[in-house]
């Protein structure tokens, strides 16, 4: 049977207004431009993955709201995709987010859905995770929630992935259930400590572990089986960064369940982000399924 990805985190209407500058205490601005779109590490991680022909489902939980029929259009276009929304009573979750001419941002979150979701609703969802799947989550659910998922696909014969944005509580006790772990540099430097090289060394330190830690331009570094190496990006100008870790980490995920070695889909997952951000926006930056197969040809 083919191998899936799991992808249990959150979705978020994004709404982006565009300003000369950003506002000072008690100020109005008008912006420049509107824009509401799709979000949510959840659900930008499950595109990512299934634009490498991954059979992905995403499971998030979802409004029964106008933002919450948004998303679930958004991602009824994905081929590869398949959500399971859970629904929940709390409104979906959504972002204020503002960019300004010089590419500086504030960005204000709610994330009441993702923390209303139960560990019966997330196992509920993983129901038929089998051996070999792989499951990918993020900070955004509750740890419990989080600890429980991981040990039902532990207990299956699943890979389980951890990219450890945002951290919302203590990871520490969580990181080992997991056999592949994602940080960016500030991440690992708050869980582990340390400069990224040595981060990634202390995040894959147990046998069979392995960790990612991303570097922005530098590409990132991976630790795995006693070796630590640095994949560098191609250099590109970046107009927009926002989402790039999200591609990083769909990409990587996607093409190691389809059984790729993790040093390729690392260095995939690279090329992906890389062009991503020389494009505006978030998931409309994201590269395509043509896209990545030629990034992946040459
Ligand atoms: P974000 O929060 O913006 O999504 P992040 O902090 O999770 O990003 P980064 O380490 O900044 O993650 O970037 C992830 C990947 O995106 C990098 O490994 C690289 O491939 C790509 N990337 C980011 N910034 C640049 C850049 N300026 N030039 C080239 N590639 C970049």
């Amino acid at each position: 049977p083919v191998k899936r990805v799991f992808v249990l985190g959150n979705a978020t209407v994004d709404c982006v207004q565009t300003v000369a500058r950003l506002p000072v205490p008690g100020e109005t601005l008008l912006c420049d431009s509107l824009e509401r779109c799709p979000g949510g590490k959840g659900l930008n991680q499950a595109i990512a993955c299934a634009r490498t022909g991954a059979a992905t489902v995403l499971a998030a939980p979802l409004g029964g709201d106008r933002d919450g029929a948004v998303l679930a259009t958004a991602a009824s276009a994905e081929a590869n995709l398949e959500a399971r929304w859970i629904a929940s009573s709390a409104p979906t979750d959504y972002s204020a987010i503002w960019v300004a001419s010089d590419g500086e941002n504030m960005i204000v979150s709610s994330a009441e859905a993702a923390r209303a979701l139960t560990e019966a609703g997330a196992l509920d969802a993983l129901a038929d995770f089998a051996a070999g799947d792989v499951l990918l989550m993020q900070g955004n659910l509750d740890r419990d929630v989080t600890v429980a998922a991981c040990r039902l696909a532990a207990a299956r014969g699943g890979l389980r992935v951890l990219n450890t944005a945002p951290i919302a509580w203590d990871m520490a006790g969580a990181l080992p259930l997991f056999d592949l772990v994602v940080a960016n540099a500030v991440e690992a430097a708050t869980l582990v400590g340390g400069a990224p090289h040595a981060a990634a060394q202390a995040l894959s330190s147990a046998p069979g572990r392995a960790a990612v830690v991303t570097l922005g331009a530098e590409g990132a570094i991976l630790s795995a089986e006693g070796a630590t190496t640095r994949v560098a990006a191609p250099a590109v100008s970046a107009v927009d960064t926002a989402g790039a870790g999200d591609v990083l980490v769909g990409v990587l995920v996607g093409r190691l369940a389809q059984g790729a070695p993790l040093k390729p889909a690392l260095a995939l997952g690279i090329a992906a982000a890389s062009l991503a951000v020389t494009r505006r926006g978030t998931v409309p930056s994201f590269p395509t399924r043509d896209e990545l197969a030629r990034l992946q040809a040459g």
